[in-house]
């Protein structure tokens, strides 16, 4: 028998209990896919059953040729609240059908567990979404916070209302930010440490200023707008828009956007394991309750 001291982390019981069984809604029309993750009740809080259902709404997408482009959005008053990190949902320990050639991490010992896990459902999920040969569009209301803000940025484009706001307060954890590690290429590096060292809210307005929104829009208007460029982007020939995505993609790839994740992903999973070494959990002994916490003490801006 092994005496690996991860042991005492194998095989933890699943106690997850579904909401509902539809964590994603998807809908087809005039050539535009709208993928809806559906936890409204839980901030739209993405475990991995919303995963594996965005993951097959995209697929389904891409594999129809009456849709041109995608719409993700997200029901009720946030786009999405993060990962799930304290809901009746929460799966970590559940298997699914693998989309990587990862192996299950559900049995697996110490690090490992986590490692894999979320090659499969953070990282690799990510950049699989990020690479759809068709476009993407997120429609952000409310709260777009950590987990969140990876399925924001994995969209080719971001139309916010005015009440959006943009949050990674991971670093709490004593974590660098999360897992699909973008902060540094979708901000410059100097507003980027700012996001991340204070945690604090980015409007929209000043996302938009940074180049990682590309619209700011009236709550009441985000509809409207972000389907009046879903149509038109709708009209342009498939193959046009595959091949232009592809391109920018790849340039995304030289500024070194891969490269970074790589990087970020090896210290990310050292902070979990360091944790887990001083007994705190995966997650700096924070939960879902003290983030909430956190999250408002860092609104008490500094101006
Ligand atoms: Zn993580």
């Amino acid at each position: 028998m092994s005496q690996d001291p991860g042991d005492a982390f194998v095989a933890r019981d699943d106690r997850s209990v579904y909401e509902t069984e539809l964590p994603v809604l998807y809908d087809v029309k005039d050539g535009i896919a709208t993928v809806t993750m559906n936890r409204p009740t839980f901030n739209n809080a993405q475990n991995s059953q919303m995963t594996y259902a965005l993951d097959a709404s995209f697929r389904r997408a891409v594999d129809d040729d009456a849709v041109k482009v995608i719409v993700l959005r997200g029901a009720g008053k946030h786009f999405s609240a993060g990962h799930d990190i304290g809901t009746p949902g929460r799966d970590i320990d559940k298997p699914f059908d693998r989309q990587s050639l990862w192996w299950d991490h559900t049995n697996k010992p110490g690090g490992e567990q986590y490692f894999v896990r979320e090659q499969e459902v953070y990282l690799g999920m990510c950049r699989r979404w990020h690479d759809l040969p068709k476009p993407t569009i997120a429609m952000v209301q409310g709260a777009c916070i950590a987990g969140g803000l990876m399925l924001a940025w994995v969209c080719d484009l971001i139309v916010a209302s005015e009440d959006a706001f943009f949050q990674d307060p991971v670093v709490r954890m004593g974590i660098p930010g999360v897992e699909y590690f973008a902060h540094a290429h979708e901000l410059n590096p100097r507003v980027a440490k700012e996001f991340l060292f204070l945690g604090e809210r980015m409007p929209a307005a000043r996302a938009q200023q940074m180049g990682m929104v590309n619209r700011v829009v009236p709550r009441d208007e985000l509809e409207a707008r972000t389907y009046e460029w879903a149509a038109k982007i709708a009209a342009q020939p498939r193959m046009g828009l595959a091949l232009t995505k592809t391109v920018i993609n790849r340039v995304e790839e030289l500024q070194g956007l891969r490269t970074t994740m790589d990087i970020a992903f090896g210290y990310h999973h050292f902070a979990h394991t360091h944790s887990q070494l001083l007994g705190a959990g995966t997650l700096g002994g924070q939960d879902a309750k003290s983030m909430v916490a956190g999250n408002k003490a860092a609104e008490k801006k500094t101006g």
